[in-house]
């Protein structure tokens, strides 16, 4: 029996993973993993321009008009990603080959457009069926329709599984396109009406021939030879002495994060309290790394959850970190309902935003440098270290979109190239909703002075990141 592919996208673990199980109960268990880096990670970042019409179902267009609109729409000075976010994510891919090795099976890592590698691969191999699980927002959506078009060339089929959430899309008790517009009737309604499925076991996998494996190797250790991957390897590792949360990727340690975070600290059990903390180690989770490459799942964390909750206590901390998983959720779901919509200025809403393109303005918040110690404090923290709490998430989002006046997709675009947690559901979608055009019905805006007094209000974060008067140092 030929193998089977298992595509990896933002699912960069063996358990828990339904487009695994299903891969291999489709080939007795013969399974080999792929993942598809980009060819140039560090291309500029642009504003979808996604089509009008049949989204998602035709092959990505690639004539010189499509590129002439994609230029116009460049986000100035913006790239993709970040060196640190890839890094991230080659930390997370580097466990999970050695996870595949052990396995008896192995991990194929390659370069490029998934359109032309995956079939080629799936050719090489034999392989009829390819299984992945992304989060299907535009981009996947069509790297889906193009390796579909490949491989059905040669008799081949991709199978997509829908599993990137704590809830699984079949279970939800309304159709995607039904999703509650606001957050609070989505939890209503999942809560009454929802279970959450136990994490699944990771499947037996068969024993793959000594010859793919070493090919396999030699693939990968090609790919991961340019240059361009130890210079995101090296940013990864950087770590900056004023940085109070160090994050490596991989699935050993997320793992290591729960452990501490729940069962050695018992910090679960007051983050409530916690959570909107500026400084420090054990504020909140910090398991978002982790679960925006997938290398932990989030039902995981809720099997996690549900273990503490019996064998030490359960409150309303216990209760709060589901309760945010589910906003995990609802905006996973939410990028599936609104698909182009959740890139377009005017939002779900369809409300005018104000939308300046003033460059220099948005080089200086970016930067750290719009003269307001909060928000600057907050952006030189993302821009050093990937990371930012949820509390400055929120103020800078508010400041830029509301208080500056400025596109928030540029806000966005620059969170998805520096945050080493990306997840495009939950960026996109709390940037509309901060910004006025999403699901917020309140629509408010953040009075900065207000919130520094009250999170920041003996300055140290200020001042850690030099913004206040009486700062050490500037970086
Ligand atoms: C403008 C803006 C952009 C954001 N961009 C991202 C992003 O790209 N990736 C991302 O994972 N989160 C994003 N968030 C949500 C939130 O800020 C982070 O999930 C959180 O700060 C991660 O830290 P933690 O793991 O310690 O979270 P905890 O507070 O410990 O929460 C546990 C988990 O719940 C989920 N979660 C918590 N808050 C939210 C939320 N508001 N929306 C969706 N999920 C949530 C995350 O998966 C998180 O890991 C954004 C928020 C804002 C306001």
């Amino acid at each position: 029996m030929p193998p089977t592919l298992l595509w990896h996208r933002s699912d960069l673990r063996l358990a828990d993973n339904a487009a695994l199980t299903a891969a291999a109960e489709a080939s007795s268990g013969a399974v080999v993993g792929v993942v598809v880096l980009p060819e140039h990670p560090y291309e500029p970042a642009i504003l979808a321009r996604p089509p009008q019409d049949g989204a998602g179902t035709r092959p990505p267009d690639r004539t010189a008009s499509h590129a002439r609109a994609a230029r116009l729409n460049i986000v100035p000075g913006v790239t993709r990603t970040s060196p640190r976010r890839l890094g991230h994510w080659l930390q997370a891919i580097d466990e999970l080959g050695s996870a595949w090795e052990q396995a008896g099976s192995a991990l194929y890592v390659l370069r490029g457009d998934p359109g032309a590698c995956i079939p080629a691969l799936a050719n090489a191999l034999g392989v009829r069926q390819v299984h992945t699980a992304p989060c299907p927002a535009f981009d996947e959506r069509r790297e889906n329709v193009a390796v579909a078009h490949g491989l059905a060339a040669s008799g081949g089929t991709l199978h997509v599984h829908d599993e990137t959430t704590m809830l699984a899309a079949n279970d939800l008790p309304f159709s995607i396109d039904a999703l509650p517009d606001v957050f609070s009737n989505f939890r209503r309604l999942v809560e009454k009406k929802c279970r959450i499925r136990e994490p699944l076991q990771r499947p037996s996998l068969a024993e793959m021939p000594a010859a793919l494996r070493t090919m396999a190797a030699e693939r990968t250790h090609a790919t991961l030879a340019d240059g361009v991957f130890a210079e995101a390897r090296a940013a990864a590792q950087a770590v900056d002495p004023r940085e109070t949360f160090t994050c490596h990727g991989g699935r050993s340690h997320g793992l290591a994060r729960i452990a501490r975070w729940f069962w050695q600290t018992d910090c679960i059990a007051r983050y409530k309290e916690t959570r909107d903390g500026l400084l420090g180690n054990d504020f909140s989770s910090r398991l978002s790394p982790w679960l925006s490459t997938g290398a932990i799942s989030p039902r995981e964390v809720a099997a996690e959850i549900r273990r503490y909750e019996v064998e030490r206590t359960a409150n309303d901390s216990t209760y709060w970190l589901f309760f945010e998983l589910l906003w995990r959720d609802y905006f996973h779901f939410w990028v599936r309902r609104w698909r182009g919509r959740a890139f377009k200025a005017s939002g779900v809403l369809g409300r005018t935003p104000c939308g300046s393109q003033d460059q220099a303005a948005f080089h200086d918040w970016c930067a750290g440098t719009t003269g307001e110690p909060f928000i600057d404090a907050s952006m030189r923290e993302l821009r050093t270290t990937g990371q930012l709490s949820n509390r400055a998430r929120q103020n800078v989002a508010s400041w830029l979109a509301k208080t500056a006046g400025i596109d928030w997709r540029w806000g966005a675009a620059w969170f998805e190239s520096q945050l080493i947690d990306f997840d495009v559901g939950p960026n996109w979608g709390n940037w509309q909703y901060v910004a006025g055009v999403g699901n917020d019905p309140r629509n408010r805006t953040f009075h900065v002075q207000a919130q520094a007094d009250r999170y920041d209000g003996d300055g140290a974060y200020r001042r850690l990141w030099g913004t206040s008067p009486t700062a050490a140092s500037t970086p």
